[in-house]
């Protein structure tokens, strides 16, 4: 069955909103990513991950869904304007956009939406929008940082210490590899190993906690563009975050696509 909402009729359509079916809907972005990823790294990692989720989901699971084409911008700092390659759209910019996207979703019929967020600039932008929906369409949309569902996995095996996996480090780049992008292995640095780690700010996205929200941009300033250290990447690496977090967010669709529906608990 044809998962793509877009290569869908209206006619086909309508049978999905009678079900109401899951709609997944994939931010990621173009920004620059270091010297050796390419600039469409989120927005890439983001459309294969749902790719891979939405495989996952015809074998595994009998909730109906449709997932719509990743969206390739979104909002950076201005800091990441200091190296070529980033596209910036303003906070708010991004936020009404996806609320209108959601909002025609929702006017449609649609009630149960999962947001795949692929860049950590997004985080508290579509939260917001989250709320936003909700408050206008009292509908929930779930929103989801996917990559950082498969910590635990990716920590059992990753090969840098703290400080290595937050932009462009070796989780990123793992996964680049293991889907096959162009990496420019000859550019990989380790100089921008965050090194700042305290018992409120963690300074790496899957070891240690952050109870402060200050972005890593400022007390870890970059000098190539990078916040980590891609240099342990590898394919296998990347391979087990990704099937760990395909996973993880498969089960948490079940809870969320059966929650508040007739005979659920
Ligand atoms: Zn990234």
């Amino acid at each position: 069955m044809e998962h793509r909402f877009e290569y869908l009729t209206s006619e086909q359509l309508k049978p999905y909103i009678e079900k109401r079916a899951l709609l997944i809907m994939g931010i990621g972005t173009i920004e620059e990513h270091g010297r050796h990823l390419p600039t469409g790294t989120d927005w890439f990692i983001t459309q294969r991950f749902m790719d891979d989720l939405c495989a996952y989901l015809k074998e595994n699971s009998r909730i109906p869904f449709l997932a719509l084409p990743a969206i390739w911008t979104g909002y950076s700092a201005v800091e990441m304007q200091r190296w070529p390659g980033t596209i910036r759209m303003r906070t708010r910019t991004v936020m009404n956009m996806m609320q209108e996207i959601i909002g025609s979703l929702c006017e449609m019929g649609f009630n149960k939406i999962l947001i795949l967020n692929g860049h950590g600039h997004h985080t508290e932008l579509l939260r917001v929008v989250a709320r936003e929906v909700a408050d206008l369409y009292n509908v929930y949309p779930a929103v989801s940082n996917f990559l950082y569902l498969g910590a635990k996995e990716y920590n059992a095996v990753r090969k840098g210490e703290a400080g290595g996996s937050i932009h462009g480090g070796e989780d990123e780049t793992s996964v680049m590899l293991h889907y096959g992008y162009p990496v420019d292995v000859e550019q990989y640095t380790a100089e921008d190993h965050v090194t700042y780690h305290t018992d409120f700010v963690a300074g790496d996205n899957f070891i240690g906690s952050t109870r402060v929200f200050w972005s890593t941009w400022n007390y870890h300033p970059s000098k190539t563009g990078l916040l980590g250290d891609p240099t342990p990447s590898s394919a296998e690496t990347g391979r087990v975050l990704i099937e760990a977090c395909v996973r993880h967010l498969a089960a948490f669709i079940e809870e969320y696509y059966h929650h508040g529906r007739e005979g659920s608990p």
